[in-house]
């Protein structure tokens, strides 16, 4: 008989039947792809920025509103953690210039290479293109190669990710299994559409770096890219919900000097010039900051120093959720003990992005799945246990 179920093979599962293994109970991680972890691999190609190393209060802070759900989780499974569990699966890892933590070989496949041995070595039986559809009672029941199969466990935990890149496992179709459980899923962390001009075409792929971003109350300094489709990178995906959520996107090219700094540096250079040239001498803009500059700011009234400081975008729409890097909505909190467990489901857990919590890249969205695939683990370990004494 299978002593513990965990359903979903990204970083949240895996860290939960690691826990499980460990202690010596019989598990079985039942994954609908034809292989764990694709959504961890897809964060390897940029780099795989696994935690973040600051204090531990703007740790917390990343999560917002959500962040004393996690609080319990990240103190026990945190960035420190993170670095040691990496290293413990022979990944070193290094500290970029902002905190950020990455694998030395930038990528996620040694590590879950690694991951896979050790969870083999503790008996995890894998079962994949297994997909969880329903259940009824103590049983769960899945789509197979072979047709229906049924499995009984003693605990499950549930980690089936989020709602975007489906075609990587993470479909969000598990949310009708748990209805009123769930909040629906939004897009974070997502690229924006842009109906950009024919002009700014020889500019796509180009990163626009050190300026400051505002929406609303919410503000990042980080660089992003324009693209075909719009504006997409960290700096964007920071501030990505509020911008979902209808606040403006304000741009500070400069956000070293005042408005009053630009204005002098303007007057300065002769007015002979084209613009484009007093952007490029005065203020040393790059193209693309040119070009931002004469897209957004065509036809505006305000003074060009201003525009420098705070150049508008136009309304912008989300890209679809699928594009997303990560989704909110997801398992209630409210729906849940202290330790990831379902009220109405005794025995049955969840861990990682399928529960209703977001935060901005930058090592947030893995430290929070390991940190709640631990929890989980070992809340399910606590219930077996208390079932086999
Ligand atoms: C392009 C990209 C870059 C990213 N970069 C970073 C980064 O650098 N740092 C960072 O912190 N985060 C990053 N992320 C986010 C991070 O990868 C996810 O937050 C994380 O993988 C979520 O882990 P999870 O275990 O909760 O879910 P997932 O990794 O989504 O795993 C869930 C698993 O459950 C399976 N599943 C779903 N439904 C079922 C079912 N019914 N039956 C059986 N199996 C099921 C899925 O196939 C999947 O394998 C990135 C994401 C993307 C897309």
């Amino acid at each position: 008989m299978t002593e513990a179920l965990v359903i979903g093979g990204g970083p949240a599962g895996l860290m939960a039947a690691d826990v499980l293994s460990a202690a010596g109970h019989s598990v079985v991680l039942a994954e609908v792809m034809p292989t764990v972890g694709r959504k961890f691999l897809m964060a390897g190609k940029s780099g795989l920025n696994l935690t973040k190393a600051e204090p531990m209060a703007d740790f917390h802070a990343a999560f917002g509103s959500d962040a004393p759900h996690l609080a319990d989780a990240l103190a026990q499974f945190g960035p420190q953690e993170v670095s040691d569990w990496a290293e413990a699966l022979g990944q070193p890892v290094f500290t970029g210039s902002t905190g950020r933590v990455f694998p030395t070989v930038m990528k996620a496949s040694p590590l879950l290479r690694a991951w896979g041995r050790k969870l083999a070595a503790q008996g995890v039986e894998v079962r994949t293109r297994w997909r969880w559809t329903g259940w009824d009672g103590d049983a769960r029941h899945f789509e197979t190669p072979e047709g229906g199969a049924t499995l009984t466990p003693c605990v499950t935990v549930l980690a089936c990710g989020g709602a975007s890149w489906a075609r990587l496992g993470s479909d969000g179709r598990w949310a009708g299994l748990l209805l009123d459980q769930v909040a629906p899923f939004q897009p974070v962390n997502m690229g924006f559409a842009v109906p950009w001009s024919p002009h700014m075409t020889p500019h796509f792929g180009a990163a626009v770096k050190g300026c400051r971003l505002t929406a609303g109350a919410a503000a990042s300094q980080g660089e992003f890219v324009v693209s075909h489709r719009g504006i997409e990178g960290g700096g964007i995906y920071m501030i990505s919900a509020a911008l979902r959520d209808g606040a403006p996107l304000v741009l500070d090219l400069l956000p070293d000097l005042t408005e009053a700094q630009v204005e002098a540096k303007l007057a300065a250079a002769s007015p002979k010039q084209s613009l484009s040239n007093r952007l490029r001498k005065a203020l040393r803009l790059d193209p693309v900051k040119r070009a931002l500059v004469n897209e957004l700011g065509r036809g505006s009234d305000l003074p060009l120093a201003r525009l420098i400081k705070a150049l508008p975008f136009p309304p912008l729409t989300p890209r679809p959720m699928d594009e997303a890097i990560s989704t909110s909505g997801g398992v209630r909190f409210a729906a849940l003990t202290d330790d990831l467990m379902l009220r109405a489901r005794p025995g049955v857990f969840c861990a990682g992005e399928m529960l209703n919590w977001d935060a901005p890249t930058g090592g947030y969205l893995i430290t929070g799945c390991l940190a709640t695939g631990r929890v989980a683990g070992e809340g399910a370990l606590r219930q077996l246990q208390a079932q086999t004494s």
